[in-house]
């Protein structure tokens, strides 16, 4: 039985490491309140008997050991950092759900078949060394781990020599643990399942995404005697390019989501014409052939809007992650779970990229979203009620044992 009280003082405690005064939480990767919290859920978990393995980009396994010594674990976990002005559950529920779950087995005395491990995956934010999801993605070998330990943060501080001073630099090689499957929990980041009132999200996959970064190049002029006719105004260019991307997202059913979201103006000054502007481009959708065709009317669009106006145009594609379809038996799982527990629960897809969507290609991997309030997240605003979130976790003990005893 998960003890929802237990939990939630769980999330409060965890939530005043690197605790803002609107709320939220920062603690960026490799921080020292980073620290604080590995230390913190490292505590927790060999109080609750677990086994600590640390991998070399500072991922951490706490095992609870099964009755078949040799049978790989079941592995369910997510991240402790977060975004700059971040919230208390991104990330956080998907640890501590975890450990609710050994506890729970602990209390019930059960010994489950397979281990059971909880995973805290290194720097998911992305925020602090550029590469989101990157201790998963190490550990699936989608990135290079000597590319991930020589990355520098934006003071020029190597990601290999902050996870030495913070004391999680381990020895585990990457990718050496198995996995029977793996299961993760996250708040929704969305409003759709507050909206329909249902507490968990079965995830039947993630979002593919493509992104851009944008060069538009016209010529800089006085902003008070060039005539309108005889301008090139890279940011105006911009502006238009911004719409009709817009535009291009109403085009395809279901619509994709685009997010123009950075935007450098030089050289950024109120009496001169804007002679170049620097833009980004989100753009993502859950089927890959739709995104593709989104990709090529975006570089369509800009192209028309820049040869109309005489403006020089770059589209540098930034980032591909395909959509991911999580693995039928695991979102099964979720389902059976909620079912058997009278928790109503939904299919949905994951609009952001998570930990679980780098796993995916190594093990039968499924994930279990709650709701936040308002859909709000990255914010330090984030919030989630002590009822929902014990749901889903009651969702993933039920999901997590079954795998193990299977
Ligand atoms: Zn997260």
């Amino acid at each position: 039985m998960i003890d929802k009280d237990r939990l939630w003082q769980s999330h409060m405690e965890m939530a005043k490491i690197g605790a803002t005064p609107r709320g939220g939480v920062c603690r960026l990767a490799l921080s020292d309140e980073d620290k604080v919290s590995r230390d913190l859920f490292v505590k927790w978990a060999e109080e609750a008997g677990c086994t600590i393995s640390i991998d070399t980009v500072g991922n951490i396994f706490a095992r609870r050991a099964g009755s078949d010594a040799d049978a790989a674990p079941v592995v369910t976990g997510s991240h402790l950092d977060t975004q700059p002005l971040g919230g208390r559950f991104d990330g956080a529920y998907g640890v501590l759900a975890g450990l609710e779950v050994v506890r729970a087995l602990n209390d019930a005395g059960t010994t489950t078949k397979a281990p059971i491990d909880i995973v805290v995956w290194t720097d998911e934010e992305g925020c602090r060394f550029t590469t989101k999801t990157m201790g998963s993605a190490a550990f699936a070998k989608i990135i290079d781990e000597d590319a991930v330990l020589n990355g520098v943060d934006p003071d020029g501080l190597r990601f290999a020599d902050e996870l030495e001073r913070i004391g999680y630099a381990g020895t585990m090689p990457l990718g050496s643990l198995a996995m029977k499957a793996y299961f993760e929990t996250h708040i929704e980041q969305g409003p759709i399942l507050e909206d329909e009132g249902i507490p968990v999200g079965a995830v039947v996959g993630a979002q593919g995404q493509r992104c851009f970064e944008v060069t538009v190049t016209g010529e800089e002029g006085h902003a008070g005697t060039l005539p309108m006719n005889a301008r090139k105004d890279s940011y105006l260019g911009a502006a238009k390019m911004a719409v009709a991307l817009n535009g291009v997202a109403f085009k395809h059913e279901p619509h994709p989501v685009i997010t123009v979201g950075h935007v450098r103006v030089r050289p950024n000054s109120r009496n001169t014409i804007p002679g170049e502007t620097v833009f980004t481009i989100d753009s993502r959708h859950p089927d890959d052939d739709t995104l593709s065709r989104v990709k090529d009317d975006m570089i369509r669009a800009c192209e028309e809007i820049a040869a109309d106006m005489g403006l020089g145009l770059e589209m540098k594609p930034t980032s591909h992650s395909p959509a991911v379809t999580f693995d039928a038996a695991c979102v099964d799982a979720v389902r059976t779970a909620a079912r058997d527990l009278q928790i109503p629960c939904r299919d949905m897809f994951s609009g952001a990229g998570h930990d679980a969507c780098k796993v995916a290609g190594l093990t039968p991997t499924g994930m279990i979203f709650v709701p936040c309030k308002d859909g709000i997240s990255h914010n330090e605003l984030e919030d989630a009620t002590p009822d929902d979130l014990a749901a889903g976790t009651a969702v993933l003990l039920h999901a997590v044992t079954a795998a193990a005893n299977a």
